[in-house]
């Protein structure tokens, strides 16, 4: 890492950018890429060959030799297939070639990428298509062109083709909106994403020798480490060196390929830390998220170190998560949840803080889906991250406002209020208007609502094309009504009133992790879906079949498809963890406790041997404990083993899914309450595995 390099000089260096692609194209196909980008509208086939050929020659001086089209199957990963630019000539000689046609659509072998019943391996061809509104980047030798992915019957097989539907569906009505306020200028509106990343650091050496964290990601097993996040000293807390070496190194990396990783600050658990960027356009922010856990996992090792992006690495202590910052903003720069000095006069900023509500009252289901994981399952709930229950936080002033509209009352501006420290020499600081609420799961925090629920590990396109279709239908609604208004304002308020009142009951600003919302929410009549099969079930109820097809975002087959894979890949993940589990107790527990009660049962011998008056009380106890909880272990194997059995046998993974988290889960839970009973009454250097308190504090 050469730490003389000027960020600005290498910021975006890897991408092939708007400056790059003005300095390389010529002027008439920079105009219409351009054009293509801010409008979303289909490129000019006759300009493909020229960018191609111009991004070549770009990628090959920054040392490519490849292009891959990179994509996002439903695997929640990324995809890339990388074909040489190569072409021979004859003679032995070779040129590097790179048409618009290879740059425009790409034909991955789609058979082995999860397609819920969308297609049969016979049909085993899918295309990829180029999203010219998301930069091409090069990195490790090939040039990356983010594409969609569908299949042979071009149906979507991945996330980000909803996305740029959704985007295209909430820029279509939130355009409509602006020009009923006299907006004339505003030619696109773009939902605007920033996504902050949580995640763990661990010793890469703890990282091998646990099978649970290699193969799943995260712990089954563990006792509580003595220490836990309890002072709360880690949060924000001095980065430890090696660490520190990571984020820069992380940063430079980032920065090169143009994502503007601004914040890095230790999180509340030990070893857990967070990277925040700047935010952007939602398709660029997710493709840049997904960047960033690659390189977060990738650089960890050559620190000695492995990066942990499941939802709950350790049990015990706080999870991670991805606060997903969302607002709408207009191609002329302004945010659209701005809500100015005078919110309760900014009616435009009102609308769309109502749709927004609307939206997320009315598609709770869908946002509690986009966050729903085998994986955050284990998180959410929790005590430290959002309920299942969404609800939304709006703050005091505009719960005020929201007050005010509801009853007809005219609100009253609280003043500006100043703190004052005491010290002199400290300047005043001005209050913000509205406190923080952490426990909210869709928290208004100035200018964009903060969606806290998605797991540390997921791909945010999901959550964000919920968000952005469901805006885009409120929106559509409040067109139905104020366009053609005859008194405009008087239409305006009544709508403002109306969805304020029918939809207020999404809003709380109370302590979300209570035990006492969990029931008042009940009463409230909003959705509680506990876990992740409870939710899936819900994707394809009637009124999200009708919102995403209404919008042309997914048609019936595709909700259905993904119906199918969520509950496939939760079936898959639960297998792999039930049997890592089996596996991890007769071949690392069992067997060492074994061992360990063994010495223990020599030297009692030993010393009656030797001396028969000895007291070998202590040994004799903790043999007969750790005796007793061996054989109560290996019951719960062989329990957990025949639940495991039948989960296998299902017919459906829908049925499976649901067997897993009634029947395998309580199991899973049981087995290991053993174990780490057993953990805390075995000798450190008998312990076949690293202990939590190794694991979190090593660093
Ligand atoms: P907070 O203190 O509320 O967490 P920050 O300013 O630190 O707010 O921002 C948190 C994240 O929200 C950052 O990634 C930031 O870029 C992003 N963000 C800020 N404004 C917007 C916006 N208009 N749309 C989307 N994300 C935004
Ligand atoms: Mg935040």
């Amino acid at each position: 890492m050469d730490m003389n390099e000027k960020i600005p000089e290498i910021f975006a260096q890897q991408i092939f950018s708007e400056d790059v692609m003005r300095a390389r194209l010529p002027k008439d196909v920079y105009k219409s890429l351009l054009h293509t980008i801010a409008t979303g509208e289909e490129i000019d086939a006759g300009i493909a060959d020229v960018v191609a050929g111009a991004m070549k020659d770009w990628a090959i001086e920054r040392g490519a030799t490849h292009f891959t089209h990179w994509f996002q199957p439903l695997t929640g990963v990324t995809a890339e297939k990388h074909d040489a630019f190569l072409s021979p000539v004859g003679h032995g000689k070779a040129i590097m070639e790179f048409s618009g046609k290879e740059l425009i659509k790409g034909e991955p072998d789609a058979s082995s990428f999860p397609s819920g019943g969308l297609r049969a391996t016979f049909e085993a061809r899918g295309y990829t298509a180029w999203d010219p509104a998301s930069y091409a980047f090069v990195k490790d030798g090939s040039l990356y062109i983010p594409t969609a992915f569908c299949s042979y019957t071009g149906e979507a097989l991945d996330s980000k083709t909803p996305l740029l539907r959704s985007m295209d569906a909430v820029s279509s009505a939130a355009l409509r909106i602006v020009r009923l306020f006299g907006d004339t200028t505003t030619e696109r509106i773009t939902s605007t994403v920033g996504a902050e990343q949580e995640y763990f650091l661990i010793e890469e050496s703890d990282f091998k020798a646990r099978r649970d964290l290699f193969y799943c990601g995260r712990t089954l097993f563990g006792a509580p480490a003595v220490k836990g996040q309890e002072l709360d000293d880690h949060y924000f807390g001095v980065l430890p060196p090696r660490v520190s070496e990571y984020m820069k190194e992380l940063d430079r990396e980032l920065w090169r390929l143009g994502i503007s990783a601004k914040t890095k600050h230790n999180e509340a658990a030990p070893a857990q830390h967070e990277l925040a960027p700047i935010y952007c356009t939602t398709n660029i922010a997710v493709d840049q998220n997904l960047l960033t856990m690659e390189y977060m996992r990738k650089l960890a090792p050559k620190y000695g170190m492995a990066c942990l992006l499941a939802e709950k690495p350790f049990s015990g202590i706080n999870g991670s998560g991805k606060h997903n910052n969302w607002s709408l903003a207009t191609d002329t720069g302004k945010n659209l949840l701005k809500p100015g000095k005078k919110p309760a006069e900014n009616k435009q900023f009102l609308l769309f803080l109502a749709a927004t509500v609307k939206a997320v009252d009315e598609y709770q289901d869908l946002l509690r889906i986009s966050a729903a994981t085998a994986g955050n399952d284990c998180r959410l709930g929790g005590g430290e991250a959002p309920p299942s229950v969404i609800s939304i936080f709006l703050g005091d002033e505009l719960d005020m406002i929201v007050d005010s509209i509801c009853c007809g009352s005219e609100y009253l501006k609280q003043d500006t209020k100043y703190m004052s420290l005491g010290v002199p020499s400290v300047p005043k600081v001005r209050q913000d208007t509205t406190d923080r609420n952490r426990t909210s799961p869709f928290a208004f925090t100035g200018n964009k609502f903060e969606f806290r629920m998605v797991g540390s590990s997921q791909n945010i396109s999901l959550a964000n094309t919920v968000l952005n279709t469901a805006v885009a239908n409120s929106l559509t609604e409040f067109l139905e009504v104020l366009e053609g208004a005859e008194d405009f304002e008087a239409a305006l308020d009544g709508l403002l009133r109306e969805t304020f009142r029918r939809h207020r009951r999404i809003l709380f600003s109370g302590n979300s992790y209570s035990k006492e919302w969990e029931a008042e929410a009940k009463e409230r009549g909003l959705s509680n879906f506990k876990t992740s099969p409870e939710a899936y079930a819900h994707f394809t109820d009637e009124k999200n079949v009708a919102l995403f097809t209404r919008f042309g975002v997914m048609t019936e087959t595709e909700m259905k498809s993904r119906r199918e894979i969520f509950f496939e890949s939760y079936r898959k993940i639960k297998n792999i963890e039930a049997r890592t589990m089996l596996e991890m107790t007769v071949r690392d527990y069992i067997p060492a406790v074994s061992r360990y009660v063994g010495e223990l049962s020599a030297s009692i011998s030993a010393r009656r041997g030797a001396v028969a008056s000895a007291d070998v009380s202590c040994e004799s106890d903790i043999v007969e404990k750790l005796s007793a909880l061996l054989a109560k272990t290996y019951t719960a194997y062989g329990e957990l083993q025949r639940v495991e059995n039948n989960a296998v046998k299902k017919a459906t993974d829908e049925e499976a899914a649901f067997y897993y988290k009634d029947s395998v889960i309580p199991k899973m839970e049981a087995l290991r309450r053993t174990v780490d009973a057993m953990e805390v009454l075995t000798a450190r250097e008998a312990w076949p595995v690293p202990t939590y308190g190794d694991i979190t504090f090593r660093i």
